[in-house]
């Protein structure tokens, strides 16, 4: 979809997972009215609100920022934002960097700045600021399975079953047969929770079955609905999307309230599972990719497939203009959860990379940037590696429309090998798991004490 410029999207939605550019999920806003002014005597821009939500965000507590007063050096705050957080746009973030602090626009009238205070030699986090442990500060093996101690929340990525018409997830090239994201995430989840446990890990599945997490549905987010809409400029909004197709579709109130639903909502139930019950020391986020597949009444095959690992980062300027949005890319940053997050997944898209031989996928779009040294790393700021407070690797393995992937995903999994379009093929699912096994191993060797 096409994307206006001239002035930034509030709220809007969302990203995902697909690779396929038709398949955007924001809203362009309205078209500004013509200037009436020329341009020369044209009023300069107004400053940026900085008050402003995501879709269902909360209002940030600023002073926790505090409890990350001088323990990074301003050297190390800076190869962060250089290196993993910014989106490289030549736009000013909203905050002012002192030779000792950082000084950043809260939002709020009542105390509009919080300042962060850098330290000469780089501290860890005071205890009580983060609930996960990094590789090196696990307890020593002395002989015990290699995931001894780690916790990991597998995340299956989307709802499925019944849902996955709704999640625009649902692909089915002939009668009979069908599979839907939602589901397969969930068989990998559950094989992968196995194999980690095997090796001493403790596991826990942030969804395990095919049902939201979240207690919201699509009827009880109409006026935040709404209110999305008229801020992107639509303050009359068609209520049902019956009959349209396109940017028509995407602008009616039924559709925005069901995105909130199922990707919003949704997510924010799983972060607060995640940071609130599970508190793991890794979530692996399980997706799988696709491109452009058209009327999903009559899909197309995709000729490409390819694999990406994501990690958090690359935040627009207008992203950062939303407070919560701010606020959580600061904590991330200050709790150095990057400091663990992209070795580990540059370890996993290794381990990937050698169990599926999928080459590395080449993002296009600004909403994404290469970190780090594997071809098959990006960073993107996804709702879920945002919100959850600890590493996420987040995993985009195969595009389901390519036709043979689509045939081996529909055989599901199964060990060996087995005659799938004309040929004796592996399950795409077991090669799955075993990447994400081979590569969160290799990294526990290198990094965790022995
Ligand atoms: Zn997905």
């Amino acid at each position: 979809m096409k994307r206006m410029t001239r002035r930034p999207l509030p709220v809007v939605v969302l990203t995902c997972c697909f690779a396929a550019s038709g398949m955007t999920q924001t809203i362009a806003p309205a078209p500004a009215p013509p200037a009436s002014a020329p341009l020369s005597l044209a009023p300069p821009p107004p400053p940026p609100q900085l008050n402003q939500l995501s879709a269902l965000g909360t209002t940030p507590e600023w002073l926790k920022l505090q409890s990350f007063h001088q323990t990074m050096t301003r050297a190390e705050f800076e190869a962060a934002v250089n290196d993993i957080y910014s989106d490289a746009s030549p736009l000013p973030p909203p905050w002012k960097l002192e030779s000792d602090g950082v000084v950043v626009q809260t939002g709020d009238p009542a105390k509009p700045e919080a300042r962060i205070a850098f330290t000469q030699k780089a501290q860890p986090p005071l205890p009580g600021t983060r609930t996960w442990r990094k590789a090196s500060e696990l307890p020593p093996l002395k002989g015990r399975p290699i995931l001894s101690d780690v916790h990991f929340a597998i995340d299956p990525g989307h709802i499925g079953g019944a849902y996955s018409p709704l999640e625009e997830r649902y692909l089915s090239f002939a009668s009979g047969e069908a599979i839907q994201e939602g589901h397969l995430t969930l068989l990998p989840a559950q094989v992968l929770a196995e194999r980690l446990k095997a090796l001493g890990a403790y596991v826990s599945l942030v969804r395990e079955s095919l049902e939201p997490v979240t207690n919201m549905r699509s009827i009880d987010l109409i006026a935040p609905a709404r209110q999305l809409l008229q801020e992107a400029g639509f303050p009359q909004p068609q209520e049902s999307y019956s009959g349209l197709t396109g940017e028509a579709k995407i602008i009616t109130v039924q559709w925005q309230s069901e995105k909130l639903f199922y990707r919003v909502s949704e997510i924010h139930a799983r972060a607060k599972k995640v940071n609130v019950t599970i508190k793991p020391d890794v979530v692996l986020c399980l997706h799988y990719n696709a491109e452009a597949w058209g009327d999903a009444t009559s899909p197309q095959f995709s000729p490409a497939n390819h694999l990406h690992v994501l990690v958090n980062g690359c935040y627009a300027p207008v992203e950062l203009q939303q407070q919560d949005v701010r606020f959580e890319m600061l904590h991330r940053l200050f709790s150095r959860i990057h400091e663990e997050e992209l070795p580990l997944a540059e370890a996993v898209a290794g381990g990937m990379s050698s169990a599926t031989a999928l080459p590395a996928y080449l993002y296009t779009t600004p909403n994404a940037r290469r970190v780090g040294a594997s071809p098959y790393v990006y960073a993107r700021n996804l709702l879920a590696n945002r919100l959850y407070q600890c590493p996420v690797v987040y995993l985009e393995p195969y595009v389901m429309n390519h036709e043979e992937t689509y045939r081996r995903l529909l055989n599901g999994h199964f060990l060996g090998r087995t005659l799938i379009a004309g040929r004796l093929q592996s399950s795409a699912i077991e090669d799955y798991v075993r990447g994400v096994v081979n590569g969160v191993v290799a990294y526990y060797q290198k990094h965790r004490p022995q």
